[in-house]
């Protein structure tokens, strides 16, 4: 109990500067404990607190946000700590129902923190939309004939957006594309377009549809389509990291042993898309909770990273790992993130409101850069845990405790049933239901004697 005690005002001491994200020893504490502690890296009010906890979307802001509204639906909000990026610390707000995804973060942060580095850069925030042009005579002529317009097609463009245009972004460009299909060839109208810290689905949508008449009259064809791309390739986040192989010693490999796993781990998402697609959901286990924490489109986000492991005509692993001349394993990712901390959602969920200052990030390109290494340090945990222990084990002592739940166990209940399970290997509903009959038996046997 003192011990107890003890690491709580180390905790206490620790982080009380509100500038390290080292938060040792988080995931031992009381639920409200940490939504205390977490008052030291940023002011969060008493009603902010009890939002977090309780309700961070009311069913009347619901009921505007979509049609036909009968809730809201919740999820584990969780906070990664230890996250040290670009030399800075970061706290990340993760929404998600699977267990393991939180603590493989926390958990990764800390290693890079402690035995190596990790770094990212985002490219600048650009979108693009596109116009498709059908039953065009002379596509080429046609090209020619947009281009020579560019100037006056731009002005049009963000004509519609002054706010984006005062804030230095707006659409800066336009290009044409030919296109074989199966009806024949189209004229595709890319309009390029900065989106500064929205995602900017919305903008570029209005600007493609304001465009279309025009370039119809233009080149006398008709358009059809006028949306987004969410291949959004020209707003990449490249991410790095680099570590220590002595750390990576685990289930009786060397670190050496460890790291060399890793790499051929990786060979093997990279031969085979079967393997790839797999690879590339843990990157997304670190990305998608982000997003949804933050308000973010995470379908667009799933849509980018995929179509962008595609590109080379086979599906490939959007990270790779390798050793470095030092010895030091790396990590290196590239991949699209188009993200808003504007705009969409972002402005109106209260929770967003809330868990973007409580991140401390001051635009799109350094939530895009937190969420991308979220992705990478995921990834990375899942093939060190594939290519050593196995992910079953771990993984299994998190989800032991839903089963727990799901075979009708409470609260502390829950948690016995959960441990037994995982000190057994045994983590299985048929079993969890055994468990928790045998300790309530127990339990009102033990309360019976006491009463006699
Ligand atoms: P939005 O239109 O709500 O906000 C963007 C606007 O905010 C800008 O156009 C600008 O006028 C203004 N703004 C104010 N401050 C800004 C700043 N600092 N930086 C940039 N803009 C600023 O939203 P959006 O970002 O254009 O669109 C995002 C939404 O679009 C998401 O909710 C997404 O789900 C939805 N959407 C997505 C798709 C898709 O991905 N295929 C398609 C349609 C809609």
């Amino acid at each position: 109990m003192e011990d107890e005690v003890k690491k709580l005002t180390d905790v206490k001491k620790l982080s009380v500067n509100g500038k390290s994200s080292r938060f040792p020893g988080f995931y031992k504490l009381d639920l409200s404990y940490r939504l205390d502690l977490l008052e030291q890296w940023y002011p969060l009010t008493t009603n902010e607190k009890w939002m977090l906890k309780r309700e961070t979307l009311t069913p009347e802001l619901a009921d505007i946000m979509v049609e036909n509204a009968i809730g809201v639906f919740g999820l584990p909000l969780g906070i990664a700590v230890n996250l040290k990026l670009n030399n800075k610390d970061y706290i990340v707000p993760m929404a998600v129902e699977e267990s393991s995804v939180i603590a493989a973060l926390s958990n990764s942060a800390r290693l890079i923190r402690d035995h190596g580095k990790l770094t990212a850069k985002a490219t600048d925030p650009i979108m693009f939309s596109q116009v498709q042009l059908v039953n065009v005579k002379d596509p080429e002529k046609a090209k020619n004939r947009i281009l020579r317009k560019k100037k006056d097609l731009l002005r049009v463009a963000n004509e519609q957006d002054p706010v984006l245009v005062k804030l230095g972004g707006g659409a800066k460009d336009i290009e044409v594309r030919i296109i074989d299909s199966l009806s024949g060839p189209m004229v595709i109208v890319h309009i390029i377009v900065d989106c500064r810290d929205a995602m900017g689905a919305n903008a570029v949508n209005t600007m493609a549809e304001t465009l279309a008449p025009l370039l119809e009259e233009l080149v006398k064809g008709e358009a059809i389509c006028k949306i987004v791309s969410n291949l959004s390739d020209r707003r990449l986040v490249r991410v790095k990291m680099e570590l220590e192989v002595d750390c990576l010693a685990r289930a009786g490999f060397s670190g050496e042993e460890a790291a060399e796993r890793i790499i051929k781990a990786y060979h093997f998402a990279d031969a085979d898309p079967y393997r790839a697609a797999t690879h590339n959901k843990g990157v997304m286990n670190g990305i998608d909770p982000i997003l949804i924490a933050t308000g973010n489109d995470w379908r667009a986000g799933e849509a980018g990273v995929h179509a962008y492991a595609a590109r080379s005509g086979q599906y490939k692993p959007v990270s790779k790992f390798y050793r470095e001349k030092s010895g030091k394993l790396i990590g290196e990712m590239e991949i699209p993130m188009a993200l808003g901390i504007v705009g969409g959602v972002t402005s109106i969920h209260p929770g967003v409101k809330i868990l973007l200052k409580l991140m401390k990030v001051k635009n799109s390109k350094q939530l895009s850069e937190l969420a991308a290494a979220a992705g990478l340090l995921q990834n990375f945990t899942a093939v060190w845990t594939l290519a050593t222990e196995g992910i079953q084990k771990g993984h299994m002592t998190l989800h032991a405790r839903n089963v727990a739940v799901f075979a009708g166990a409470i609260g502390e209940m829950a948690v016995k049933v959960a441990n037994q399970m995982a000190h057994e290997g045994r983590v299985r509903y048929d079993r969890a239901k055994q468990i928790l009959k045998h300790l309530l038996v127990r339990e009102t046997q033990e309360e019976e004697n006491k009463d006699k």
